[in-house]
């Protein structure tokens, strides 16, 4: 078998198009544009790119956007001092704090310091608590990116063996919640691996969706994949690359050939998760300013 390709460029044009027209009727409709405040603490020039890459979405979409970048020395008092201006701020409909933050800096506490009616990155335990009992609340991106690839591609969730390998915060754990817990667009049985699962393979030779978001390159190799699963691969690793001008190339946590001869569906990295989740953001943007998800906020 030969998987096929999940063209995540794709689908995240076109709900970036959706989220063009509704911004433009909700505008139209005499409403504010909506606005995402944007904070980067420090230089690293990975959070740079990302941030890069969502202000240019809201731009091509026509959400408002703007970046407060401070110093890698900012204290915990003044970024909340900051936030808490923010979140009092009419003006503002979603905040995001780019991670990750300088040791110095509990991204627990600054998540927290964020008006969960704000937090369009879908963080706050608020939301994943509202997610993990079902509850309408700003969905993680990533993972609600990858729901919306299941969508476009029919593929089924319903009743399949998922398997999720990574349990952050930001991607493995609200995915795992998801695949299992949803009404609508859930109700796999699902198994969540990570550092200390013993013997992956057991686990993912098992999966008819195997999620990987590890951030380790060529984990997961095709003898770990059952014939036929559905793979996503949400890793992004930058591995040294001699024939690349910029020295490095990306790529996720699959070895692409050899799970590639396994799987029917694969994401390729780069094009597969990465643009799905800056459209998702833009999507939680627009249902911020609605007040969509929490009218009386
Ligand atoms: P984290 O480092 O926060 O979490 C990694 C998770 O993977 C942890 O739960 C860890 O286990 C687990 N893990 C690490 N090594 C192994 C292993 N050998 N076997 C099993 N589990 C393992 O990373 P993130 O979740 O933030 O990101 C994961 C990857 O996804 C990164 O490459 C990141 O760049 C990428 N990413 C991509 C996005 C996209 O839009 N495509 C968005 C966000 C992230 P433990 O809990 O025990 O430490």
């Amino acid at each position: 078998m030969s998987a096929k390709l999940i063209d995540g460029k794709k689908v995240a044009e076109l709900i970036r198009s959706q989220v063009r027209d509704d911004v433009n009727e909700w505008v139209g409709s005499g409403n504010r544009r909506p606005f995402l405040q944007v904070v980067q603490i420090g230089t690293d020039p990975g959070s740079t790119t990302y941030i890069r890459a969502k202000t240019r979405a809201c731009e091509d979409v026509g959400i408002n956007t703007g970046t407060n970048r401070l110093p890698d020395t900012v204290s915990a008092k003044e970024l909340k001092r900051i936030i808490r201006d923010y979140n009092q701020n009419d003006e503002m409909d979603g905040i995001l704090v780019q991670l990750p933050l300088p040791n110095h800096l509990s991204s627990h506490d600054v998540i927290e310091s964020i008006d969960y009616r704000k937090d369009i990155d879908g963080f706050h335990p608020m939301n994943v608590g509202r997610l993990a009992v079902d509850q309408p609340s700003y969905r993680s991106c990533t993972p609600a990116g990858i729901f919306e690839l299941f969508r476009h591609y029919s593929i089924q969730v319903k009743s399949k063996h998922a398997v999720v390998v990574g349990a952050s915060n930001i991607v493995g754990s609200p995915m795992a919640i998801m695949l299992s817990r949803e009404n609508s667009t859930g109700k796999a049985t699902t198994t969540i691996c990570h550092k200390f699962t013993r013997d992956l393979t057991q686990h993912t030779i098992s999966a008819d969706i195997l999620v990987v978001a590890a951030g380790q390159p060529g984990l997961i190799k095709g003898e770990m994949v059952k014939e036929g699963a559905v793979v996503i691969d949400v890793g992004i690793n930058r591995v040294a690359d001699e024939t690349s001008k910029k020295g490095y190339k990306l790529v996720g946590d699959c070895e692409f050939e050899s799970v590639m001869e396994k799987a029917s569906w694969i994401t390729p990295v780069p094009g597969g998760v990465g643009p799905m989740t800056v459209a998702m953001l833009m999507k939680n943007t627009l249902l911020a300013a609605k007040k969509s998800i929490y009218p009386d906020g």
